[in-house]
């Protein structure tokens, strides 16, 4: 295969894991009408991105955006326009030279508590312990706009997973499933700990079971 055709057939990888993504956002309830966005990057800083306006559900491998590693659009399809969130996306890859993937949606838990304005602890469940670490509340930003971007910016180098105030819920990953992990993680452990707030009581984890997992999780 020619190094044309291995570029391509990246090209394609990245579309596919990406249209792949947003049916697994819709089907779980995660995403209604036109909501989330979803990029991936490349080794060689190639950036796809899901396009603006479009059900993230139902997403065809042609309507991926290719955007160069500082954003230009490449693809030459301009009718499809890069995700308006484009800007929070380029944030997480230009502050993260670890991160190669990003996850918004409004996933309906982790958006709650976007929207009550509570930072959940993360010392209560092993899994969001060592997967995932802190999850940060961030400043109100109004989507669409370059604010987001900035909104995440203090906490990006050491935060996987943000609830961006009165909107949704991002993630990032080293890989698409790491941060679709992660969104899942997020938003499961958001609707436990809401139960077990109306229960009346949640125990945390002490700090040597913490580090005890994270030493088993290094390994
Ligand atoms: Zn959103």
């Amino acid at each position: 295969m020619s190094s044309k055709n291995v570029e391509d057939s990246a090209a394609g990888n990245a579309a596919n894991s990406i249209v792949e993504c947003g049916k697994s956002l819709y089907q779980s309830g995660f995403i209604a009408g036109s909501e989330g966005n979803i990029s991936l990057r490349l080794d060689d800083g190639r950036i796809f991105i899901t396009p603006a306006g479009t059900r993230k559900g139902q997403l065809k491998p042609s309507e991926i955006v290719e955007l160069s590693r500082d954003g230009v659009q490449v693809s030459s399809d301009t009718s499809l326009r890069p995700s308006s969130e484009m800007g929070m996306h380029l944030s997480c890859y230009k502050s993260r030279a670890d991160v190669f993937a990003c996850v918004h949606s409004h996933a309906p838990n982790a958006t709650a508590y976007a929207v009550a304005g509570i930072e959940p602890d993360c010392d209560i469940l092993p899994e969001v312990s060592v997967f995932i670490g802190d999850i940060k509340l961030t400043e109100y930003a109004p989507p669409g706009t370059s604010a987001v971007g900035e909104s995440i910016l203090p906490y990006l180098p050491t935060c996987n997973a943000f609830l961006l105030k009165n909107h949704g819920l991002l993630t990032v990953g080293s890989t698409l499933i790491e941060a679709l992990n992660r969104h899942e993680i997020v938003e499961q452990y958001l609707k436990i700990l809401t139960m077990a707030k109306a229960l009346g009581n949640v125990d945390h984890l002490d700090k040597a079971e913490i580090s005890r997992l994270q030493k088993l999780a290094d390994r």
